[in-house]
C-alpha cells in the first residue's frame, strides 16, 4: 500500500504515518520525491483493514502496490532515481556512466595502466575483480584482500569509484571496506541472503542479472536489497544464457525500456559478459546508450591477449577511448552527456 501525502506536508505528519504503519505491523519506507512525498507500506496485509490511515493529518491518499516488487517499482516512485558516489560521479539521470577496467586485478602495473587510460578517457568508475566466481575451480580466483588494497590505491591516484566483486556475506565486510561500489554477480543473483546482506551496508550495490533470470525476478532481487533500507541499487544486464553458439551470452537491450518501464532504479549494461567477444563491445556500448541505459560497465586491458581472464572480451585501452569518443557524439544526440 501507498500512503500518498499532500503537497505541503510536515515532517511530523511523515512521522506520524510511519508510525501509524509499524503500528501495523507492516515496514514503512519513506519516499521523497520532487512535488510529493509518498510512504510504502511493506509486509503483509492480508486481514489488516489500513483506511483509518486516510484519516491522519495531511495524507491526501492510499493506493495498492499492484507489482509484486515494491519499493523497485515505478508504482512508488516515479521519477528515476540518482545514486551517488563518493567521488562526486552519479548513477542514473543526465549522465551516461562508465565503469570500466579489468576482468581480474592482476597486478599493480596491469591495474594502475588500467585506471590511468580509462579515467583519461572519461570514465567515472573503475571495475576489477578481486574476488572471482569461477566456473572451474582450478582456475585463476583472484588476489583477494592483495587486490583490493591495489583497487583502493587506484583510487587513490586516479579518483575513480571502485566497483568490485562481493561473492559471500563471510567477504562482505572487507569488499565493503575498500569497494565503492559492491558488485553482486549473475551467479549470486539468486543468493537472498547474500542481497540481504548488501542491503545492510550503506554502499550502492551494482546487481547482475541471473543468466536465467526474469525481469520480474530480476527486479525482486532488488528488492531484496532495499528491503534491508539500501535504496542504492544499479541494475545491470550481462546477458543471458540461450541456444546462440556465436556469442558467449545473449544480449538482450530491450530491457533497457522494459526496466524504464517498470522501475525507478538506475541500468547499465555490461557487454563484455554480454557478448564474449571483444569486436562486438564497441557497437554494444553505442546501441546501449542510444536505447536509453543509465551507464556501462566494461571489461578494458591494457594487453588483453595476456589477460587472466576474459582476454577474449577485453578491450584495449586504445579501443576504450575511441568508444568514449564515438559515445560523445551519440550522447549530442539524444541529450545525454557521456
Ligand atoms: C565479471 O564482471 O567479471 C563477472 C564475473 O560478471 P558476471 O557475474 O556477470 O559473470
Ligand atoms: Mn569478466
Amino acid at each position: 500500500m501507498i500512503v500518498v501525502m499532500k503537497p505541503g506536508c510536515a515532517q511530523q505528519d511523515v512521522d506520524h504515518v510511519v508510525e501509524l504503519i509499524r503500528q501495523y505491523g507492516l515496514k514503512d519506507h519513506v519516499i521523497v520525491g520532487t512535488d510529493r512525498t509518498v510512504v510504502a507500506a511493506i509486509g503483509d496485509k492480508r486481514g489488516l483493514d489500513m483506511s483509518a490511515i486516510e484519516n491522519a493529518p495531511m495524507v491526501d491518499n492510499m493506493v495498492p502496490i499492484l507489482k509484486p516488487y515494491k519499493v523497485a517499482s515505478k508504482e512508488v516512485k516515479r521519477e528515476p532515481s540518482v545514486i551517488r558516489l563518493p567521488n562526486g560521479a552519479t548513477m542514473g539521470g543526465k549522465k551516461f556512466s562508465v565503469i570500466a577496467g579489468p576482468c581480474s586485478v592482476e597486478d599493480e602495473k596491469q591495474l594502475l595502466t588500467t585506471a590511468e587510460a580509462v579515467k583519461k578517457a572519461g570514465a567515472i568508475g573503475l571495475r576489477g575483480g578481486a574476488f572471482k566466481p569461477r566456473t572451474n575451480p582450478y582456475e585463476f580466483q583472484g588476489l583477494g584482500e592483495a587486490g583490493l588494497k591495489l583497487l583502493a590505491k587506484a583510487r587513490e591516484v586516479t579518483g575513480l569509484a571502485v566497483c568490485t566483486e562481493v561473492m559471500s556475506i563471510d567477504q562482505m565486510d572487507l569488499v565493503a571496506h575498500y569497494a565503492d561500489i559492491l558488485q553482486i554477480g549473475t551467479r549470486n543473483m539468486h543468493n537472498f541472503n547474500l542481497l540481504a546482506a548488501a542491503g545492510k551496508t550503506q554502499k550502492p550495490v551494482m546487481l547482475k542479472r541471473g543468466w536465467s533470470a526474469e525481469l520480474k525476478e530480476f527486479l525482486l532481487a532488488a528488492e531484496y536489497i532495499m528491503n534491508e533500507g539500501n535504496q542504492q541499487v544499479i541494475l545491470c544486464e550481462r546477458g543471458i544464457r540461450t541456444h546462440e553458439q556465436y556469442v558467449r551470452n545473449t544480449l538482450p537491450l530491450a530491457i533497457i525500456p522494459a526496466v524504464k518501464n517498470e522501475s525507478h532504479l538506475p541500468i547499465v549494461i555490461d557487454p563484455s559478459q554480454g557478448t564474449g567477444h571483444a569486436y562486438m563491445v564497441p557497437s554494444m556500448c553505442k546501441a546501449s546508450l542510444a536505447a536509453g541505459a543509465d551507464g556501462l560497465l566494461i571489461e578494458v586491458h591494457p594487453d588483453p591477449e595476456h589477460a587472466m581472464t576474459d582476454g577474449a572480451q577485453s578491450i584495449t585501452t586504445d579501443t576504450f577511448a575511441k568508444t568514449m569518443e564515438e559515445l560523445r557524439r551519440i550522447a549530442d544526440a539524444v541529450d545525454r552527456e557521456v
